[in-house]
C-alpha cells in the first residue's frame, strides 16, 4: 500500500519510510504548504492540519507533529519546539539547562485520514531520554544532536537511522499506525 506523508521535512519522510517499508507500506513525501496551527497540544495541531488538508491531498495520507518536552522546564518547549529551534536553537536550549536536571522526552502525534473517514485517527509515540551536555553527531535534524534516548549513550544524531527509528517517538507512533492499518483495512486494500 502507498501512503502519503504530508510534510516539508524530508528527514521525517525518510524516517517514516524506514519504519513502514518493512511492514509493506510505501511512504511517499507529499509537500503542501500549510498555515501554522497554534494549539496547546500536539494532538490538536496534528488533527487540525490533517483536516485542513482534506480535499487537497489525494487518497490516504498522514501528518505528524512532534515536540521536545523538558522536565526541568515543565514540559517547555513542547508545542513551541519549532519556534525554539528557529530562535535559540540547540545552543540556547543547552544554556537554559545549565546546571539543571536533563530528563526530557520527545512526543509525536500522527493524524491519519483517508477518504470516507469523518475525523482523523490519532496515534501517539513517546521516547523518554535526556538532554546531552553538548551537541554531538551529524545525522538527523532539529534537536537530534542534543537528545539521548533512554538506554543509549549516543544522541539521535549519532545513531544510525534504523536505530533512531526503532526507539523514537515517531517510530513508535508509526508502528501503532501500521498495526491499526493492518487491523482495519479490508484484505484486498492492503
Ligand atoms: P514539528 O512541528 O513536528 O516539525 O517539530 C517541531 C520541532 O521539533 C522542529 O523544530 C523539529 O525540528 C523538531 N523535531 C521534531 N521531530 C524531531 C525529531 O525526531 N528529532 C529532532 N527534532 C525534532
Amino acid at each position: 500500500m502507498k501512503l502519503r506523508m504530508v510534510t516539508g521535512n524530508a528527514h521525517k519522510a525518510e524516517e517514516a519510510q524506514a519504519a513502514l517499508q518493512p511492514l509493506g507500506i510505501d511512504v511517499v513525501q507529499h509537500h503542501v504548504p500549510h498555515p501554522e496551527v497554534q494549539a496547546d497540544t500536539l494532538e490538536e495541531v496534528a488533527r487540525e492540519r490533517a483536516l485542513w488538508l482534506r480535499g487537497k491531498v489525494p487518497g490516504a495520507y498522514f501528518v505528524d507533529d512532534a515536540g521536545l518536552f523538558v522536565e526541568a522546564l515543565r514540559g517547555f518547549p513542547g508545542v513551541y519546539s519549532a519556534y525554539v529551534q528557529r530562535t535559540i536553537g540547540n545552543a540556547g536550549l543547552l544554556r537554559l539547562l545549565d546546571g539543571e536536571p536533563r530528563a526530557a522526552r520527545f512526543e509525536c502525534c500522527i493524524a491519519y485520514l483517508e477518504p470516507g473517514m469523518s475525523a482523523p485517527f490519532l496515534l501517539k509515540g513517546v521516547c523518554p531520554g535526556s538532554i546531552a551536555s553538548a551537541p554531538a553527531g551529524a545525522g538527523g535534524f532539529g534537536f537530534d544532536p542534543v537528545f539521548v534516548p533512554e538506554g543509549e549513550t549516543l544522541t539521535f544524531a549519532e545513531l544510525p537511522l534504523a536505530r533512531k527509528t526503532a526507539l523514537s517517538h515517531r517510530g513508535r507512533a508509526l508502528g501503532k499506525l501500521a498495526a491499526w492499518l493492518e487491523g482495519n483495512r479490508p484484505a484486498g486494500n492492503r
